[in-house]
C-alpha cells in the first residue's frame, strides 16, 4: 500500500480523496495555488505545497511543479481527481518515469479514449454498441454526403478531439451538411488544434446513461451499475441519479456485463465511465472517461462501496475488493450539483459565503470544500458542493431531497439551489420522465 498520496486537485474532490486516504491510513499531501491557501483541503491535509499563482495553467496544470512537490514530500502516488490533469496521458507517463504511481489507467489507455474516433473504434471492437456513423475521420463533403445518406438524417458532426460538448454540429438535411462540416472542422481546429471530425446519427430524444466500470489491470472487470445524467444544461450535468428511472434490472445486467467484459479485455486499470445515449431501449456508446466522475457518489450510495478506496487499492496492486456478484444495488440516489451561479442566467457568482449550513439526517451526504466565511476565488469552476440523497426507493429519495433542499442555506452568493427546489416539485421529474433536452426546454419556458 502507498505511504503517501499527493492530491493534485482542489475543492470538494480534493477533500473527497483526502477522506479516503485518511480512512486507509495513508499520509496526504495537497498542492494548491496562492488563491487556495485557505481552502479546506489545505487545512485538513498532513502536508501542503504551494505550487503557483491562481491561473490553473501555472498551478493545478503545472506538471513540473507537481512532480517537484512529489519529490520534495516523498509522495509515492498521485490522485488527480477529475478535470485538471486527470485525463492527461503525458502526466501519467511522466509520473511513471519518475516511479510515482498515477492513480488511474495507463497513459496509453487515456490516449485511446481521449481520441473519440479511436475510442469509438475500440468500443466497437470490444462489442460495445456504438452510434451508427462514419468509420473514421471525414474531410470531404462527398464522403460526408455518402455516409449521411446511408445512416439517414439528421446527423451530427463531432470533433475527434472534442470535449465539454464543443465542436458539434447537427445537419438535418443534405442542404445543411456542407456548412455543418466546415463549421465543425474550423471550430475543432480552433478549440483543440486538431480539425479531425466524424459523423454519426443524431438521436432526437435520448437519455444520457453511463456505466461505472472498474478494471484491475490484470484482466478482471466489474460494473457498478449505471447513472442517469440526462438533466443537462449546455452539455453540463446538473442532476444525476442511480439507478436510471428508465432501465430495468435485466437491461442493467446486460449492458453492465458488456461493459465489464470490455474493460477486462482491454486490460484496463482503475475507474472508468462508459457513456451512452439511450433511446427506444437501445444503447449507443459516445465516450469513455478514464477517471473518477463528479457524480460517482450516487453509485456509492446505492452500492455502499467507496470507489476512491477501490481506485487506491487497484493502483497499489491490491486488486478490487469486490467481485461482480458482491455488488448489489440498494434503493435510489440523486445528486444535485450546487454551483455558485445565478439560478436563472447561470452566470458565475463568486464572492464570500457569509453563512453555510448543510442538511443532515438519514440518507444525506454533502460533499463540499466550502465553509462560512469562505471566499470563492473567481479562477476555477463554480461547483461549491454536491448534495447526495439516498432512499429505499425513488419516491422516498425525492421526499428526502425536497426536505434536504429546504434545510440547505448558502448566504452571500447566488447558487443553483432554487433551481433544484423547482425541479423537485415538477411532475416530469417526479415521474423520471425526461431526456437530454428536457432541462433546456424547461429553462427556456421559465424565462
Ligand atoms: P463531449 O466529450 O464534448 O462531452 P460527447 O460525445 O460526450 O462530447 O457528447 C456530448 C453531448 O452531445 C451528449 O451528452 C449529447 O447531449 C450530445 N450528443 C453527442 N452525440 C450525439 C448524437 N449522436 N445524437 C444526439 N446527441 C448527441
Amino acid at each position: 500500500m502507498f505511504q503517501k498520496i499527493l492530491i493534485a486537485n482542489r475543492g470538494e474532490i480534493a477533500l473527497r480523496v483526502l477522506r479516503a486516504c485518511k480512512e486507509l491510513g495513508i499520509q496526504t499531501v495537497v498542492v494548491h495555488s496562492t488563491a487556495d491557501a485557505d481552502a479546506m483541503h489545505v487545512r485538513l491535509a498532513d502536508e501542503s505545497v504551494c505550487i503557483g499563482p491562481p491561473p490553473s495553467r501555472d498551478s493545478y496544470l503545472n506538471i513540473h511543479q507537481i512532480v517537484a512537490a512529489c519529490e520534495i514530500t516523498g509522495a509515492d502516488a498521485v490522485h488527480p481527481g477529475y478535470g485538471f490533469l486527470s485525463e492527461n496521458a503525458k502526466f501519467a507517463d511522466i509520473l511513471a518515469a519518475h516511479n510515482i504511481t498515477f492513480i488511474g489507467p495507463t497513459g496509453d489507455h487515456i490516449r485511446i479514449m481521449g481520441d473519440k474516433i479511436e475510442a469509438k473504434r475500440t468500443a466497437k471492437r470490444l462489442g460495445i454498441p456504438v452510434v451508427p456513423g462514419s468509420d473514421g475521420a471525414i474531410s470531404e463533403e462527398k464522403e460526408a454526403k455518402r455516409v449521411a445518406a446511408e445512416i439517414g438524417y439528421p446527423v451530427i458532426i463531432k470533433a475527434s478531439a472534442g470535449g465539454g460538448g464543443r465542436g458539434m454540429k447537427v445537419a438535418r438535411s443534405e442542404a445543411d451538411l456542407e456548412i455543418a462540416l466546415q463549421t465543425a472542422k474550423s471550430e475543432a481546429g480552433a478549440a483543440f488544434g486538431d480539425d479531425a471530425v466524424y459523423i454519426e446519427k443524431y438521436l432526437e430524444k435520448p437519455r444520457h446513461i453511463e456505466l461505472q466500470v472498474f478494471g484491475d489491470g490484470a484482466g478482471r472487470g466489474v460494473h457498478f451499475g449505471e447513472r442517469d445524467c440526462s438533466l443537462q444544461r449546455r452539455h453540463q450535468k446538473v442532476w444525476e441519479e442511480a439507478n436510471s428511472p428508465a432501465l430495468n434490472a435485466e437491461e442493467r445486467a446486460r449492458i453492465g456485463g458488456i461493459c465489464a467484459k470490455a474493460v477486462a479485455d482491454l486490460g484496463y486499470s482503475g475507474a472508468g465511465t462508459i457513456e451512452f445515449l439511450y433511446e427506444d431501449g437501445e444503447f449507443y456508446f459516445i465516450e469513455m472517461n478514464t477517471r473518477l466522475q463528479v457524480e460517482h457518489p450516487v453509485t456509492e450510495a446505492i452500492t455502499g462501496i467507496d470507489l476512491v478506496h477501490e481506485q487506491i487499492r487497484v493502483a497499489s496492486g491490491g486488486g478490487l475488493s469486490v467481485r461482480q456478484e458482491d455488488i448489489k444495488f440498494n434503493g435510489h440516489a440523486i445528486e444535485c450539483r450546487i454551483n455558485a451561479e445565478d439560478p436563472r442566467t447561470f452566470t458565475p457568482s463568486p464572492g464570500t459565503i457569509t453563512h453555510f449550513h448543510t442538511p443532515g439526517g438519514l440518507g444525506i451526504r454533502v460533499d463540499s470544500g466550502v465553509y462560512s466565511g469562505y471566499k470563492i476565488p473567481p479562477y476555477y469552476d463554480s461547483l461549491i458542493g454536491k448534495l447526495i440523497v439516498h432512499g429505499r426507493n425513488r419516491v422516498e429519495c425525492m421526499m428526502r431531497l425536497r426536505r434536504a433542499l429546504d434545510e440547505f442555506v448558502v448566504d452571500g452568493i447566488k447558487t443553483t439551489l432554487p433551481l433544484f427546489r423547482d425541479l423537485v416539485g415538477n411532475p416530469d421529474i417526479a415521474n423520471g420522465d425526461y431526456d437530454i433536452h428536457w432541462l433546456e426546454k424547461y429553462l427556456a419556458k421559465e424565462e
